[in-house]
């Protein structure tokens, strides 16, 4: 093993954390490097924050909704200042928690930009470091756009940290971060605007679902356009004005404010990846199944910088991380179990999936029961006020087991994960059914799902 470190992990986030702690546990020499605070997107700057704001919205639209049914609503109101606080709460003690965590474990904790400068020389601040080998785990950024006016657009970090939220947004892109960022703003008394370039937004998601979600949603407040492209975005007196071209026809949106909520990429712009001999392309830095590079055998990636077939999740990141660690300990070859990972939009209700969509199930030659469920008129959405639920479950029907799931409604997101278990598990539906759940609860109704 060589000079300075025997693996250097670039990025501190969820996926470079778990690789170093692991690498550190079993003796060899970790260090780790971020430009940025440490914890990464998940917990800075994604997943944990943003959740905390829908909390708040959730207490407004579970109000609404009781409005008439024993709840009078009449002066609730989200303040926005307050919740920040409550958010920083959390996410302000991260970085240093979580450097002292990995100082604890043993891993020599770095700041700066990473750039390689030979196939296993990194610089980091104008320090070089020959190492045996590298982790890449620096993690997405938003896509570039191309439209002029681009740079008035926020991003997510920015919309996360936001002191006041004004009246008018346009989100720009219609995948999760809009729709759950928008279905937050509406609750927080904003009139939100989602412009989606395609003829239905949430392509991941189930269609018919995603449907329900948007007739939900404008019902909460938040209106979509979908088939728009935006044009341009300039600056006015009082805030912005957003050209669009819906299927050829010029209109202007006013607005406050625009966020940036059209995808991301892999953040690999600052690494100078040719000087390390690693390939890369679009979707990430590439890799072979085991997640090693396909050019610099000492140079191994996870989580969002990669082009694997995860999807850009912190699980997914963290999963990766692991095997990564786990190969470059032992030279192995092992890879990643994608099988039955969830994924969720939080919005309110969430919307999630597991598994195969309907058409890629039908295209796969398989022969499926499609088992659709109106669930908004169920006991468990009643007593909420809930107006919206449904349930698609594709059954594959030589073997009774579930091959994708697909979920609308309220604590629905909680439901997922025992899906995910039986999928993983290869549990048939008879097996699922016949287990008891607590009564009354989002989890009993399972088994009317299935
Ligand atoms: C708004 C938002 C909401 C999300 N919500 C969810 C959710 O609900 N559930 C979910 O599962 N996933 C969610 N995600 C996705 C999830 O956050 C990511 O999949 C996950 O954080 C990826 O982890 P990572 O370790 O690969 O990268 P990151 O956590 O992004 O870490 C990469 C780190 O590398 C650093 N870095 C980059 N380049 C360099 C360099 N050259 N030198 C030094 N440091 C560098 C960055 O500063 C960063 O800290 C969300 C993402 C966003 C943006």
């Amino acid at each position: 093993m060589s000079d300075d470190y025997d693996l250097l992990v670039i990025g501190a986030g969820m996926a470079g954390i778990a690789a170093a702690t692991k690498c550190s546990s079993q003796g060899w020499r970790v260090a780790i490097v971020d430009e940025l605070p440490y914890g990464g997107t998940c917990a800075l700057r994604g997943c944990d924050p943003k959740k905390i704001l829908r909390r708040a919205a959730e207490v407004m639209e579970s109000a609404r909704l009781m409005r008439g049914k024993g709840i009078d609503n009449g002066d609730l109101s989200i303040n926005w200042g307050e919740l920040m606080n409550h958010k920083h709460g959390f996410t302000d003690p991260v970085p240093q928690s979580m450097e002292e965590d990995l100082r604890a474990h043993g891993v020599h904790t770095l700041h700066g930009t990473a750039t390689f400068t030979g196939p296993t020389s990194i610089d980091v601040s104008g320090d070089t470091y020959d190492v045996s080998k590298v982790l890449i785990a620096t993690g997405a950024t938003p896509r570039p756009l191309d439209f002029p006016g681009q740079e008035h657009l926020i991003d997510s970090t920015e919309f996360l940290n936001l002191d006041a939220l004004p009246p008018r947004i346009v989100f720009v892109g219609g995948g999760f971060v809009s729709f759950e960022f928008a279905h937050i703003a509406a609750r927080a008394g904003s009139s939100p605007v989602i412009v989606d370039r395609g003829a239905r937004p949430l392509k991941a998601f189930d269609a018919d679902l995603v449907e329900l979600l948007i007739d939900r949603g404008s019902e909460a407040g938040v209106e979509v356009q979908p088939s728009t492209n935006i044009t341009g975005v300039e600056q006015t007196n009082d805030g912005y004005r957003v050209h669009i071209d819906r299927s050829g026809t010029p209109a202007t949106i006013d607005a406050d404010l625009v966020v940036h909520g059209a995808g991301r990429v892999p953040d690999l712009s600052r690494l100078n990846l040719e000087a390390g001999q690693v390939a890369y392309g679009k979707h990430g830095v590439e890799v072979a199944g085991h997640l090693q590079s396909k050019t610099n055998p000492n140079v191994y990636a996870a989580g969002d910088s990669t082009d694997t077939a995860g999807m850009p999740l912190t699980p997914v990141a963290v999963i990766e991380a692991k095997v990564a660690a786990s190969n470059m300990l032992k030279s192995g070859s092992t890879v990643p179990d994608y099988a039955a990972i969830p994924t969720a939009v939080f919005t309110i209700p969430e919307l999630v999936r597991i598994g195969m969509l309907e058409h890629e199930a039908r295209d796969s030659g398989l022969n499926v029961d499609v088992r659709y469920t109106n669930t908004s008129g169920w006991y468990s959405n009643y007593r909420i006020g809930e107006t919206a639920g449904a349930t698609k479950i594709l059954v594959d029907k030589s073997n009774d087991r579930i091959v994708g799931a697909h979920l609308f409604g309220a604590e629905y997101a909680e439901l997922a994960n025992t899906i995910s278990m039986a999928i993983k598990h290869g549990l048939t539906t008879r097996q699922i059914k016949s287990t008891t759940a607590t009564y009354p609860s989002t989890g009993s109704d399972l088994g009317s799902m299935i």
